[in-house]
């Protein structure tokens, strides 16, 4: 969220891809970069700021807009942006050998589920779980604690008070054109591509 740039005069931006649309294949190929954060995530975007005009919520941030607004086209559009815009800045296309979280990440998550492979698996087993659209979260509560959060559709973590550290994308449009019905494959995969210090930065600690 911290990079989210957002002006009176313009509404809200798209966030910056930090790498070229196909630096992530063949885990996200470039086609699937292009429709996902070209077409889906401006879609998302341009429908925020058509519903935010004119109303008590024009002139928030993207997080008081999320914990205020009432379910309907402005909260689900406001979820969407603040999701993708978490989503694309997790990944990097240089992660290093060993692709493993940070020591502050590890032991809260060594704390909270064992240990990292318990953890992935536990992920990828909620990704698996939920039915239909929607997001798997690492997320924090405001009590330290980590937790895996499913939200349907465009729901967020930042809607429960917690903190969204980790998001998995389950809309088809997310993975269909690389991986058909293959979620669980896809969703495996991501592992390969997590900028663990992006991740970890946005842990309270
Ligand atoms: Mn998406």
């Amino acid at each position: 969220m911290s990079t989210y740039i957002r002006t009176a005069q313009t509404g809200f931006q798209m966030p910056v891809l930090i790498y070229p649309a196909g630096a992530l294949a063949p885990t996200i190929s470039q086609a699937t970069m292009e429709h996902h954060y070209g077409k889906h995530l401006q879609t998302y975007v341009d429908n925020l700021n058509k519903n935010v005009t004119n109303t008590e919520f024009e002139g928030m941030s993207l997080r008081e807009i999320i914990e205020n607004a009432p379910p309907g086209p402005l909260l689900n559009n406001a979820g969407q942006v603040l999701n993708h815009s978490l989503y694309f800045e997790q990944f990097t296309p240089y992660p290093p050998g060993s692709n493993r979280p940070g020591s502050n990440l590890k032991n809260f998550i060594r704390f909270d589920f064992g240990n990292f492979d318990t953890f992935k698996k536990k992920m990828e087993e909620a990704a698996a779980a939920l039915f239909g659209s929607g997001w798997v979260w690492l997320a924090q509560e405001e009590s330290g604690k980590l937790n895996i959060v499913s939200c349907s559709n465009g729901d967020t973590p930042l809607r429960y008070r917690m903190t969204p550290l980790y998001g998995i994308d389950v809309w088809e449009h997310a993975y269909y054109l690389d991986y058909q019905n293959r979620r669980a494959e896809h969703v495996h995969k991501l592992w390969d591509i997590v900028d663990w210090e992006m991740v970890e930065s946005r842990l309270n600690i």
